[in-house]
C-alpha cells in the first residue's frame, strides 16, 4: 500500500484515524473517575494490537491522535505502532479541552504533549487533533508557532482540506466576520464519521448502542459519494481504540477495508502524507482564490 514515487495521484485517499485516549478523557473530559471508567481507557491500549494485527493484515498505514499521557503509560505499544508506519500525532497531554485554557497554559499543554512523543518515538509530530471539539481563540496560534501542519477536526468541508481561518468574530447585530486565512490546514472531521456517537454508551451521556451493519451503510454510503465525486479527496473515520476495538467493530473496519481496496484509484494513507500532497498541489494563494466561501473573501461585510 506504500505507493511508489512516480506512482499515479489516487482518485480517492482513505485515512483511518484514531484519538488514542486511554484513561486520559474520563477525569478531563467527562468528570468520571470511576473504576469502570478508567478500565473502559485502559482497554485502548490492550486492544491496540489486534487494530495493529489487522492493519498489518491488510497493508494499512493509519494516524494515531495520542495524548502525552497515553505515551508514557503504555510506551511499548505506542512505540510499536510508530515503528510499523503508522503517524503518531498530538492530542494534548491529558486531553484538556484548549478553550478552558489560557494561552501560556496551552503552550505547556503542547509541550509537554511533544516531549512525551518525541520520548517514546523519537519523532515529532506534524499533526494535530483537538482533544474534544472546542477551539478556543489560541489553538491556531499556538500550532503555528510549534510548527504543526494540520489540525484534524475541520468540518466546514467533508471531503477535501481546507486553509483554517484565525480571529473570526460575529454577534447578533453585524454581519459575520470572517478571520485571516493562515497557513494551518483544516483536515475533515465529522461525528457522522466518528465511532464515539454510534457505539459508546456512557451512563448519563448517551444511551444508544448501534448495530455495525447499520453504521456500515452509513460510512459506505459516505464513501462511494467521495469516491464518485470528489476526485483527489480524503475519506477520513475518526476511531478510538477503545471504542472500535471490541470484536464486533473491528469486523466491521475489515468489512470496510475489503470493500474500499476493491475500487480502482483508492489509497489508504497516513494523514500527515496526504496533507503534504495536498499543500504541495494547493498553496494558499490559490486555494483562497479558488475557495472565496470557505476563505471568506466574498462576504458582504456592510449592510
Ligand atoms: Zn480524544
Amino acid at each position: 500500500m506504500n505507493p511508489t514515487p512516480d506512482a499515479p495521484e489516487p482518485r480517492l485517499s482513505v485515512c483511518l484515524t484514531f484519538d488514542w485516549d486511554t484513561m486520559s478523557i474520563w477525569p478531563t473530559a467527562r468528570g468520571l473517575t470511576d473504576r469502570l471508567s478508567m478500565s473502559r481507557g485502559e482497554f485502548g491500549a490492550y486492544s491496540a494490537p489486534r487494530i495493529l494485527d489487522l492493519f498489518a493484515k491488510h497493508d494499512v498505514k493509519g494516524s494515531f491522535f495520542t495524548p502525552g499521557f497515553t505515551a508514557l503509560a503504555y510506551p511499548d505499544v505506542v512505540k510499536r505502532t510508530a515503528l510499523e508506519g503508522h503517524e503518531i500525532g498530538h492530542h494534548g497531554w491529558m486531553h484538556e479541552n484548549p478553550a478552558k485554557l489560557d494561552a501560556e497554559r496551552e503552550l505547556e499543554v503542547i509541550d509537554l504533549g511533544l516531549k512525551a512523543l518525541e520520548k517514546v518515538t523519537g519523532e515529532t509530530p506534524s499533526g494535530y487533533r483537538l482533544p474534544g471539539t472546542d477551539f478556543g481563540a489560541n489553538v491556531v496560534d499556538v500550532l503555528l508557532e510549534r510548527g504543526f501542519t494540520y489540525e484534524g477536526t475541520s468540518a466546514a468541508s467533508d471531503f477535501y482540506p481546507c486553509y483554517l481561518r484565525n480571529g473570526d468574530k460575529w454577534s447578533d447585530t453585524e454581519p459575520y466576520v470572517f478571520g485571516e486565512v493562515t497557513e494551518l490546514i483544516g483536515m475533515p472531521f465529522n461525528w457522522s464519521l466518528c465511532d464515539v456517537p454510534y457505539f459508546e454508551f456512557v451512563p448519563g451521556w448517551s444511551n444508544l448502542v448501534m448495530p455495525p451493519s447499520a453504521v456500515r451503510e452509513i460510512w459506505q454510503t459516505e464513501f462511494d459519494y467521495a469516491y464518485e465525486n470528489c476526485p483527489g479527496g480524503v475519506f477520513v473515520l475518526a476511531f478510538h481504540p477503545e471504542i472500535i476495538g471490541r470484536a464486533s467493530r473491528l469486523r466491521l473496519v475489515e468489512e470496510l477495508i475489503e470493500y474500499m481496496k476493491g475500487k480502482a484509484g483508492v489509497r489508504f494513507e497516513r494523514m500527515d502524507d496526504y496533507v503534504t500532497r495536498w499543500r504541495a498541489a494547493n498553496p494558499v494563494v490559490k486555494w483562497k482564490a479558488e475557495n472565496p466561501m470557505l476563505a471568506g473573501t466574498s462576504a458582504i461585510t456592510t449592510l
